[in-house]
């Protein structure tokens, strides 16, 4: 079975977040403040949402956050979506920010994790502790980095948001970054998602540039990539290191859009930036079975949005902001 929106795209891809706490503020995600959360659910309401989703046609978990090692119990959960591999195909995968992986990347691997996703915006700790407005962060996402390499979480990727004035003297940096530490890096591109409302189109360091900036280093040989893959993937010339770029401002992959996300309070999104959410939870609070869950998902599916319109004039921004909808 596979769930299919109305413009045609399969959706085989899901992204729980755990929890809305992060222990980070980034620049580009969060104010400075702690703000609202809107809370978690217990891991067995995860865990029902999820079945029934794999049942649905899903092969690809991303669990996500807010930052979600900060959840306790997050080992036993990876443990049993890992029992969900007997419905078929399942890639179980984390973003985090790596800063408690060092210690948690065994066992969330002896769990049953194929990969996992470690954000870091820049390779120098000053800038590191700049943009993440955490002191001393910097070691433990590199103590981290290299806890998931050891521990067969392949390939590990470093997600980099790259932010005009922030970070993108860090382009080069995180190039000979990528072939040291035998990681994938892949530069984001800035969305209109953070609580600061400090987003412009000025502030993007768009794929076109960051490209330039990488070749003045090395040569760049493009890879194939897959149809849903958001990253467009490049190797370098002499064959040593790989970097990936995501590019949802200045090339939109709307069309190829495989993704839907549940929220930690228990909402379905079908778009990062959708203007309203689909309530799963209170569904399931009502005694509904994994039936009528499957339909409404089923249902809901059909109400993706076609593509974002960031940049246009008709935008709007989505009603959630991305530490509380969970990237
Ligand atoms: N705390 C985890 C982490 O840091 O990876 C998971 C949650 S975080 C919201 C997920 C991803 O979203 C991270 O890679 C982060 O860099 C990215 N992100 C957050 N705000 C963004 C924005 N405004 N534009 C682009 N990416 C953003």
């Amino acid at each position: 079975m596979t769930l299919i929106d109305k413009f045609g795209r399969p959706i085989t891809d899901l992204r729980i977040s755990i929890t809305d706490r992060c222990n980070y503020k980034c620049v580009y995600c969060r104010t400075g403040n702690e703000g609202a959360l809107y809370g978690d659910l217990t891991f067995s309401n995860y865990l029902r949402m999820a079945r029934v989703l794999v049942g649905s046609g899903i092969t690809k978990i991303r669990i996500t956050g807010g930052e979600p090692l900060l959840r306790n119990g997050v080992v036993e959960f990876v443990r049993q979506l890992s029992k969900l591999r007997l419905q078929g195909l399942l890639d179980i995968a984390i973003t985090t920010n790596g800063h408690l992986l060092a210690e948690m990347a065994q066992p969330l691997k002896d769990a049953g994790l194929n990969r996992v996703t470690v954000s870091m915006d820049a390779v120098d700790p000053d800038r590191f502790a700049r943009i993440t407005r955490i002191p001393n962060g910097y070691d433990h996402v590199l103590a981290g980095i290299r806890a998931a390499r050891r521990a067969g979480l392949w390939p590990v990727k470093v997600n980099c948001v790259l932010m005009r004035g922030f970070n993108e003297d860090q382009i080069i940096p995180f190039g000979m970054f990528a072939r040291e530490e035998g990681v994938i890096v892949r530069f984001i591109e800035f969305m209109p998602l953070e609580e600061d409302r400090v987003w412009a189109p000025e502030t993007v360091v768009t794929l076109e540039e960051i490209l330039r900036r990488m070749s003045e280093y090395r040569a760049l040989v493009e890879i194939a990539h897959g149809r849903s893959e958001t990253a467009r993937r490049y190797r370098f010339d002499d064959g040593i290191g790989e970097i990936g770029i995501i590019a949802p401002v200045s090339h939109p992959f709307c069309g190829q859009c495989s993704r839907i996300r549940i929220t930690s309070d228990g909402k379905i999104r079908t778009c990062l930036f959708s203007v309203w959410d689909h309530d799963l939870y209170e569904l399931m609070q009502r005694g509904a079975s994994d039936h009528e869950l499957a339909e409404f998902i089923g249902s809901v599916v059909q109400r993706k949005e076609e593509r974002h319109h960031i940049g246009e004039p008709d935008f709007v921004r989505a009603s959630r902001t991305m530490v509380h909808i969970g990237g």
